[in-house]
């Protein structure tokens, strides 16, 4: 048995035992669905932008122009992702009864889309766009539709405003009740899952801090390092894709 096997072996025997199983997922449980991560070199979309400007509220007030054309390629992808394995063994996990919730750093949609339930996304979604001015809030499909193909800025059909995607900026708060469930859940686990976070943005990043003083199991998969490793009880540097459907299959339904 090679070194990646006998970890995944540990982690299946972890996965055997527990019975609230919650994952944390980021960029990189997508990325093999086709949609880049933000850090890692190369793919990452931080790699030719400025997060601080592109992806921040001020930044959004300021030049709305200049958000839609960094998140135009960005949505184009996102709409036409498909879940990949790895979203599938989620799924698979909590229809076995096993994973009671996925708290998400992604704004993609594709753990609904997969088929997942229980999903928390504490940094937002692009499945409805909110108007800056009056607050109505639109399903956001024929209005990312229109910023794809027009490459203009959306507008509230009610008063004129600028509409922004309900996704978290740079600067904003993250949604309260959002974050307290999924903080409620990373207390309540007894193993927390992490796959594909680099684990650097709070305070989604830091939710196995609360998992692991109630006696929790820590999994991370990710093909990175990431500052809570020493923390973890196993730690799987392997693609999501391929583990994660490894770990769903060891469960019976
Ligand atoms: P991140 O970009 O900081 O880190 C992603 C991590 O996943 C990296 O450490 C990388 O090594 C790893 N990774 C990439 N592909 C992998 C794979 N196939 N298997 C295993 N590991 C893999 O992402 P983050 O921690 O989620 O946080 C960054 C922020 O980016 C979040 O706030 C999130 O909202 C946003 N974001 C979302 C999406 C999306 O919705 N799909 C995409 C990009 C960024």
């Amino acid at each position: 048995m090679n070194q990646l096997d006998a970890l995944i072996e540990q982690a299946i025997s972890l996965l055997q035992k527990a019975n609230y199983v919650v994952a944390l997922t980021g960029a990189g449980i997508s990325t093999p669905s086709g949609i880049p991560d933000f850090r890692s070199p190369a793919s990452g979309l931080w790699e030719r932008h400025d997060p601080a400007e592109a992806a921040s509220l001020a930044g959004f007030k300021r030049d709305p122009q200049q958000f839609y054309d960094w998140i135009r390629p960005f949505a184009h992808t996102i709409l036409n992702a498909q879940p990949n394995p790895a979203h599938l063994a989620l799924a698979e996990l909590e229809t076995a009864g096993k994973l009671k919730a996925i708290i998400t750093q992604n704004i993609d949609m594709l753990h609904t889309r997969a088929g997942s339930t229980a999903v928390h996304e504490v940094h937002g979604h692009l499945r409805q766009v909110t108007c800056l001015r009056c607050y109505e809030i639109f399903e956001a499909g024929p209005f990312l539709d229109e910023v794809v193909q027009s490459g203009g800025v959306p507008h509230c059909s009610s008063c004129g405003g600028v509409l922004k995607p309900n996704v978290i900026l740079f600067g904003e708060l993250l949604p309260v009740s959002v974050l307290n469930q999924a903080r409620r859940e990373a207390r309540a686990c007894d193993l927390m899952l992490v796959a594909g976070s680099s684990l650097t943005v709070s305070p989604a990043g830091d939710l196995p801090y609360l998992a692991k003083p109630t006696g929790a199991s820590l999994i991370i998969v990710n093909f990175e390092e990431t500052h809570l490793d020493h923390l973890a009880d196993v730690v799987i540097h392997g693609d999501v894709a391929d583990v994660l459907p490894k770990l769903a299959a060891s469960i019976k339904v």
